[in-house]
């Protein structure tokens, strides 16, 4: 908080609560987040002016509205966008808690009958007992490569969700073109472009390729377009591979699962809304 004369600084918002990250802070510079000993970070509730940010659908959409609102309320984040997806999700997490209260209303619809059942869930819960990553992921090629997968990051992430606003907003638009053959063709394109953002994101996530030349000689390729150019030419089974292992990862972090209990089925597993979006509701 910023030092100033006025006579109301002493009533300014005070840290709400104190939590660690999935990341411990391991992938990151100084410049990028300043982590204290604990590896924990101060959170504030959210101000006014953040929540009029948060009801601004463009700045949601491009992240801008998080990294605004992660900046005001952590100040121990300098550069939101570099970090992993996993942390920016903690804190939202911490930032909800901060401002609305620990108990969240969770409702959920029962699987088998389909009644609307609801409960409540504890930010301080889901914060205390969420699961932190590990240094690397790597896996083994058959032809005998090392793959180092990295978890996604927030700029990634944004990007992914920048992607599927557009195919799903062009793929809403398909029904207004009258001509068959043009309805194909936007259907192709809006397929075509999705696919190439899925396989940028591929190529971002892998940290490195490591395997033993002929004569050999062990190298480690951490160049991204070597990277692409690799993925663009070898078999399917890898990049499958990779993916199963960036849906590993990022299932790693807060826990955002909670039990509901039907009176008639009996207890089942429900996501819990703690994005953005559902900042909006909330409030
Ligand atoms: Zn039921």
């Amino acid at each position: 908080m910023p030092k100033t004369n006025n006579p109301l600084s002493g009533y300014f918002r005070a840290p709400k609560l104190y939590t660690k990250l999935p990341s411990g802070g391991k992938f990151y510079t100084d410049d990028v987040i300043d982590l204290s000993e604990s590896k924990e970070v101060a959170v504030y509730a959210l101000t006014a002016k953040d929540e009029a940010i948060l009801k601004n659908p463009d700045a949601l959409l491009n992240g801008e509205a998080v990294s605004q609102i992660i900046k005001s309320c952590v100040p121990a984040v300098r550069k939101p966008r570099k970090m992993l997806s996993s942390d920016i999700d903690t804190l939202l997490v911490a930032i909800q808690g901060a401002t609305y209260g620990d108990d969240i209303d969770v409702k959920g619809k029962c699987p088998t009958c389909g009644k609307e059942c609801s409960g409540i869930a504890s930010v301080e819960g889901a914060l205390e007992t969420m699961n932190t990553l590990e240094e690397s992921y790597a896996f083994d090629t058959m032809s005998g490569l090392t793959i180092e997968v990295k978890p996604f990051s927030y700029e990634s992430t944004i990007k992914a969700g920048i992607a599927n606003f557009q195919s799903t907003r062009s793929l809403q638009s398909l029904a207004s073109i009258e001509d068959e053959m043009e309805q194909l063709k936007a259907f192709n394109n809006s397929f075509v472009r999705m696919a190439s953002v899925n396989f940028d994101l591929t190529v971002d996530a892998v940290a490195s390729i490591r395997g033993t030349a002929e004569d050999g000689d062990e190298f480690v390729v951490t160049d991204a377009a070597q990277i692409r150019e690799f993925l663009e030419n070898c078999e399917a089974s890898i990049g499958k591979e990779i993916e199963k292992t960036i849906e590993q990862i990022s299932k790693i972090g807060v826990n955002k699962k909670v039990q509901l209990e039907c009176d008639d089925h009996g207890p089942f597993e429900q996501e819990v809304g703690f994005d953005p979006v559902n900042f909006f509701t909330a409030s």
